[in-house]
């Protein structure tokens, strides 16, 4: 039976109207990219349906291609192109009103953002200038009168279109820079002399009479939003807070149905945790409610039903916004409905889910492991199929693999232990929770106890390091290793084959030896081969703990794989900061007592740093001695009634915590189960199998 709702909370639950539509609601799921879109439109609509499912009362799609003159390939954006797209963009809102939310779709044209590198269109934009964030040399076209003209018929289009597939709220989207129609009013973009550009007014003309249009066209029966962000830290000439971002909005107060306003660029639009904490938006966007008299929705990594009751009771907002939050926890406004608030998996801001966005890849999320496996493997956030055997589990290891294997096989009914050599719970998550910027990690920690803590049928024992004997003397059905990795200690890794010369000597460290509180002698060398966050992480650290610290790449940029999770500009200014020197394409050729030896790596020039510690992030090697031990003697299995050993997360191949999770899931989803030899549905789009129509 579900629990009562803490009445203090009543007010979430409040529907709200937004012109011709009601939301049940104030939990919004806006607009968010899952590295799938047009490749896997019922994966995405599964996706949805679960948020539906678990009381988001408007969820909406990614952004969405309104003509083939706009496309982003390789991103993987929907399209509404045609008539012949509507019957795959019709999917999410038939899944999403099962559940009776409302569904909302972001249409946009991306102007200078677009590659248009699939259908060879040139590309648009208010004046012509070389396209945004490519490497490439395209420039725009400078759009004409006629190409204006063209562009609202077909955004009219898309917007008939999006009613006919089924969408209640229809998005002109304005904001990151990223469309048509945000790029007209940055004044370093459109340099435009006619009516189109110079002032502000003439700069929104087109945003304005985009909003007019797809009002006539659709706002009889659906709602339309203006996704714009009031404030721009990154590009030069966009709207701020307090100038144009806040003229804007009264110029156009009360035209859109809704205002969806946010930040810009992405990167501080979708800050992680280590650089801002929720509700980080609150400062730039709480003007917007005095402005206009239409509901508004804004973001800011909202877990906690308190803060969003304060952001309503304040006047900030009228939605709960979330995009991260509802992958991390797609049930998560009805745990609030059901007064289990302690059930939340709340997102860490690891944004390991942009991830997928920007390397062309089905998303995935540190927390939540069945995201996006909705409808290929069937797996549903909150349900999990009852086991099929009476098979006892054993699982070695109580990091983050271990812990959500406890979890999903202790949900299917399995008598599970798990044994862990440490004092406490966590592994990994738990050392680097407690690193700068890093603590809300701690929640994949955090999340699982205290699940676990209410299951009769998990026992967990801590201080209980166990090698072969004693998991033969046991003799469980199943065992599933979760032993983790270590950091190596040589420096071997990606840009080094052989164990670096020197690193067996004194004051050679690794980011395992920092985390467990090693002495740690000036001034330091951290030399991350690695390239991901840690080494970033470690030498903030040692900065911080009062350490001249030098940040030394083998290639050109630091910390480059934080590309991916919008964190590598910030990354790059914050080591500035704190370190004492950022050396870049420089390789170690030797260590010795006292110093480093580096190596340009184009000059080939030889410099020699002094060290007292020098700290090697380089690849980590899994800690599967347990493993092997116990496979090397099939006979003492048998004999102990030890039916499979199998390793799983790190132990099995060192990764992500997001994959550790993953692995930790699948091995107790897959548990007792006939698995296919492909383990997943493949026939996604519905004009995979069939012939396009003409
Ligand atoms: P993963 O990311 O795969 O979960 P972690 O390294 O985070 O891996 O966690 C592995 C956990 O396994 C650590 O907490 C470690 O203390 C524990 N562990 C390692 N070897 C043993 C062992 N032989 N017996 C019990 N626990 C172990
Ligand atoms: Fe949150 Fe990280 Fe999951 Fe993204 S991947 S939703 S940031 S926990």
């Amino acid at each position: 039976m579900p629990n009562q709702r803490d009445p203090r909370y009543d007010i979430l639950f409040e529907p709200v109207k937004i012109g011709p539509v009601t939301a049940p609601n104030r939990f919004f799921q806006v607009p968010h990219c899952n590295g799938t879109g047009r490749w896997a439109p019922r994966t995405v609509a599964a996706m949805r349906e679960a948020k539906a499912e678990g009381g988001w009362g408007v969820v909406c799609t990614e952004t969405v291609e309104i003509h083939h003159s706009t496309e982003l390939h390789p991103f993987p954006s929907l399209l509404l192109w045609d008539d012949s797209d509507i019957a795959e963009m019709a999917l999410m809102p038939e899944a999403v009103h099962r559940h009776g939310a409302l569904a909302g779709i972001e249409l946009g044209h991306f102007g200078i953002a677009a590659g248009n590198r699939w259908t060879r269109a040139p590309l648009l934009g208010p004046s012509a200038v070389p396209a945004f964030e490519s490497i490439e040399p395209f420039h725009a076209k400078a759009m004409d009168k006629a190409d204006i003209r063209e562009f609202r018929r077909w955004h009219r289009n898309a917007a008939i279109r999006a009613q006919k597939a089924g969408y209640d709220i229809i998005y002109v989207y304005a904001s990151h820079a990223l469309t048509l129609l945000a790029q007209f009013l940055y004044t370093s973009i459109n340099t435009r002399t006619d009516e189109y550009g110079g002032s502000l007014e003439n700069r929104a003309r087109l945003l304005r009479e985009v909003l007019e249009d797809t009002k006539e066209a659709v706002g009889g029966s659906c709602a339309v939003a203006l996704r714009f962000a009031v404030h721009d830290s990154t590009f030069e000439g966009g709207p701020q807070f307090d100038g144009e971002g806040r003229e804007l909005v009264e110029m156009l107060a009360d035209l859109p149905d809704l205002w969806d306003v946010n930040v810009s660029d992405w990167s501080h639009d979708s800050a992680t945790s280590r650089f801002s904490k929720e509700g980080f938006q609150e400062d730039f966007v709480s003007f917007v409610k005095q402005v206009t008299d239409k509901p508004v929705v804004s973001v800011g990594r909202f877990t906690s039903p308190d803060t969003m009751v304060s952001q309503i009771k304040r006047g900030v907002t009228d939605f709960i916004g979330a995009a991260r939050p509802s992958i991390a926890d797609p049930w998560l406004p009805r745990k609030i409905d059901e007064g289990r608030v302690e059930d939340i998996r709340e997102c860490i801001g690891c944004n390991v889910c942009v991830s997928g966005e920007w390397s062309y890849s089905p998303m995935r999320c540190t927390q939540n492991p069945t995201i996006l496996e909705e409808w290929r493997r069937d797996w549903h956030p909150e349900r999990i199929a009852r086991k099929t055997s009476e098979n006892s589990l054993l699982i070695v290891g109580g990091g983050p693999a271990g812990l959500e294997c406890a979890l999903a096989a202790g949900r299917r009914g399995y008598a599970v232990t798990l044994a862990e050599a440490g004092t406490g719970l966590g592994g990994r998550v738990t050392l680097e929770s407690a690193m700068p910027g890093l603590s809300e990690w701690a929640r994949v920690r955090d999340y699982r106890v205290f699940q676990l803590q209410q299951m009769p049928n998990v026992d967990i024992y801590l201080d209980s390091a166990l090698d072969a004997e004693q998991v033969l003397e046991f003799g469980f059905d199943r065992v599933a290793v979760a032993t983790g990795a270590r950091w190596h200690r040589e420096g071997i890794g990606r840009h080094h084959s052989a164990p670096i010369p020197g690193s067996g000597c004194d004051g050679v460290l690794t980011p395992d030896d920092i985390m467990r509180g090693a002495e740690v002698k000036g001034p330091v060398v951290v030399y991350d081969s690695e390239s991901a966050y840690i080494g970033s992480v470690i030498a903030e650290k040692l900065a911080g703990d009062g350490h001249a610290v030098t940040l030394v790449s083998p290639g050109s940029e630091i910390a480059a794989w934080t590309a991916l999770t919008m964190e590598q500009a910030r990354i790059t200014a914050r080591m500035h900061e704190v370190c004492s020197g950022v050396l870049t394409d420089r390789k170690i050729l030797s260590i010795a007592s006292g110093e480093v030896t580096v190596q340009h790596a184009w000059s080939g020039a030889k410099q020699a740093l002094p060290c007292g510690t020098l700290v090697l992030v380089a690849s980590r090697v899994p800690n599967d001695g347990l493993y092997r031990d116990l496979v090397a003697d099939p006979e003492a299995l048998s004999r102990a009634g030890i039916k499979s050993v199998d390793r799983i997360g790190d132990c099995l191949a060192p990764h992500l915590i997001a994959a550790a999770v993953y692995s930790g899931h699948r091995y107790a989803r897959e548990l007792d189960e006939d698995v296919a030899e492909t383990p997943f549905l493949r026939q996604d789009s519905i004009w995979s199998s069939v012939t396009r129509p003409e």
